[in-house]
Formats: structure tokens, sequence, C-alpha cells
């Protein structure tokens, strides 16, 4: 009998590689350092409700992923948004209308990974440190000293830098997965007891601390109260910013939001600090995926594609199909 593949990581790259592993009826395992699945897509659960503080939306424009997302939103899973957006720049806040086409995941972001991992089996909380070679097979060490294996093949489905440490075995992949630098982003969640005067929905910020911020409650299928909203800090105020405490992070990006959103600001009813320490690659590539293939060692991402979730999806299809046609 075959041994299983290991997938590390749940996020949308490692599932979509799982989806496709276990459809070709390879038994796969999956591993994953949180509490729950979805990665950067993960929403946080709060008293507020469920946050979307990583990825706010996506676009599909590959066939191959237009496809998809079809299918999942024909099944409920996400949602066209079509936000009353803004942009802001040189102190000017104005109406910015586009024709792009954007998707959520419904209720929540994390509903579509949530529904991808269907019932594969995963270990929650367990964070792997090391990926090491057996007589035959691979074994996985993780943060508590347990041992799990043996795997036919280890699929690694992090971000670049965590991934580069997972691939010492192979350390042409882990180098070329160390030349991926990623950038951090300060995210912060406000909510207000009545909702904000104003029409603003989601806006692209410049000139200005944040890069970016959306009002929950314009999103399919979210609750309407309180009026909670998502904001966004730059790459570079957050790389300047990488150790400031939560709560001075708080006043900063509430300060910032107070200037821009020309409207009243009561004090916030709850409010909550998160930062990504790696939220997006520096440099976009065009790997697909990293495979060595005799050895049995590949690893796929948003860093080996678009930075975006429709490039992590297209890495994690891309892994997968490296993986089955050396099988062939
Ligand atoms: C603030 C922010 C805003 C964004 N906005 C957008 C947007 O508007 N549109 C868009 O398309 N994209 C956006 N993105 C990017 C998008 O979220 C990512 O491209 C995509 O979710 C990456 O998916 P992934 O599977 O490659 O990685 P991840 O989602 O990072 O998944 C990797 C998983 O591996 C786990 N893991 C890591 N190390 C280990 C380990 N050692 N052991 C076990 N598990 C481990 C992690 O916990 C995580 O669950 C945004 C990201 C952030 C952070």
């Amino acid at each position: 009998m075959t041994a299983p593949i290991a997938i590390i990581g749940t996020g949308i790259a490692g599932l979509s590689a799982a989806q496709v592993l276990h459809a070709a009826g390879h038994e796969v395992r999956l591993f994953e350092k949180s509490r729950g699945s979805g990665g950067r897509m993960a929403s946080k659960r709060s008293d507020v409700g469920a946050l979307d503080l990583g990825a706010q939306y996506f676009t599909a424009r590959d066939r191959r992923f237009v496809e998809v997302v079809q299918q999942w939103q024909a099944r409920g899973w996400v949602a066209e948004w079509s936000p009353s957006l803004y942009h802001f720049s040189n102190g000017q806040l104005g109406a910015s209308p586009d024709e792009q086409v954007r998707w959520v995941g419904n209720p929540r972001m994390s509903a579509i990974t949530r529904a991808l991992l269907g019932a594969l089996p995963v270990q929650f909380s367990c964070r792997i440190t090391e990926v090491f070679r057996g007589e035959r097979h691979w074994n996985l060490q993780d943060a508590e000293g347990q041992t799990h294996g043996p795997f036919s093949q280890v699929v690694i489905a992090t971000p670049s830098p965590q991934a580069s440490a997972l691939l010492a075995a192979a350390p042409k992949l882990a180098g070329a997965a160390a030349s991926v630098a990623m950038e951090p982003t300060w995210a912060v969640a406000l909510a207000f007891a009545s909702p904000l005067d104003t029409k603003v929905d989601a806006c692209f910020v410049q000139d200005s601390p944040l890069d970016w911020l959306t009002r929950n409650r314009s999103k399919p299928g979210r609750d309407n109260a309180p009026d909670t909203w998502v904001l966004h800090a730059s790459s570079s105020w957050s790389k300047q910013h990488l150790d400031m405490s939560k709560e001075a992070v708080l006043e900063e990006l509430h300060g910032a939001f107070a200037e821009l959103i020309g409207c009243a600001l009561p004090a916030p009813v709850f409010s909550l600090a998160h930062r990504w320490l790696y939220a997006r690659p520096a440099s976009a590539h065009q790997w697909g995926a990293l495979a060595d293939a005799d050895l049995g060692l590949y690893a796929c991402g948003d860093w080996c594609l678009s930075g975006r979730v429709e490039g992590a999806w297209l890495s994690g299809q891309e892994v997968a199909r490296k993986l089955l046609q050396h099988q062939q």
C-alpha cells in the first residue's frame, strides 16, 4: 500500500492541491499550525461577529479559476460584492466606481476553505518544524516533538519564509523560497454602535498610513450591526511599525481613519489589531509551484505566482498536477 501524502498548510493553496490529489484517489493528511483553516483567508471570530482581517475580496481572471468560482457561487460558498468604492489621495475622498467583479466568501471569507476542507483528515494546532527522510519515506516533526509519517510525498503550502525552512532537504527549492521576501500588514477592526454617516463601503487609500478600508456590512451575508470596519495599513507603514504595540497601532490607524472618512467618528465599541507578518510576497513569480519530483518534495502558495488568492489556488492546482504527472 502506498503511504499517504502530507500537506502542510490549510490555506487556499494547500486545499486546492488537496482537492485534486484526493479526487485522483490519493490519501492526503493535512497539518495546520492554527486552530482552523484558511490562513490569510481566515476570518477571526469576535464579539462583533466574524471579521475578514486578511484577504478582503478576490478577483478571477484565469479561465480555470473563473470556472471554479462559478461552482463555488452555485454552492453558496461565495458571492459577488459590489461596494460603493472610493479613493483617497492628496487629502481628497472621491467616488471611484469601476467594472471589476469582486468575490467574497459567504457569509465570511473562511467559508471557502472550510467547505474545501470538508471531511479531509487534518491536524490543527500542529506546527511542523522539520520535514525529514526516513529509509524510504518522509516524516514530519512538530513543535511538540511528535513525529508524523510515513508519507510518500510532502507538499509544503505555507508562506515562503516558512516553506524555505521546511525545504531544507531540497536546498535548491529552499533557496528559491528564501529568495521571495514577504511584506507585513497591520490590520485593525473597529466597530461602532450606530452606523457611520458615510456612503463609503470600501476605499483605496494613498498618502496615509492606511492603504485600504472596508465596511463589513457592505459584504453579502454579513450581520448588519454593529457597524464594523476593517482597516489595512500600507506595507511600508507596517514595516516601519512592525514592533509597535497593538494599542499604539490601534490609536494611529484609528486616527488615520478619522482624518479621511469625512464624517463624525464616535468612540468604537470594539477594536482589535492583528499583525500579518507574511501578508504578501514582495515580488510576483511565474513558477507555478516548486518540485523535486524524484525526492517527493513540493511547495506551492501565492508566492509562486501572483501573490493573490487566485495565484494561490492556481499554484495548488499546479503542484498537484506535477505530483500526479511524476507518478504516471
Ligand atoms: C492583509 C491581507 C490582505 C490581502 N488582500 C487580498 C486581496 O484583497 N485579494 C487577494 O486576492 N489576496 C489578498 N491577500 C493575499 C491572499 O490572502 C493570499 O494570497 C492567499 O490567501 C494565500 O494563500 P496560501 O494558501 O498561499 O497561504 P496562506 O493562506 O498563508 O496559508 C498557509 C497556511 O500554512 C500554515 N502554516 C504556516 N507554517 C506552518 C507550519 N510550519 N506548520 C503547519 N502549518 C503552517 C498557516 O497557518 C496557513 O494557514 C491579502 C493578504 C493579507 C494578509
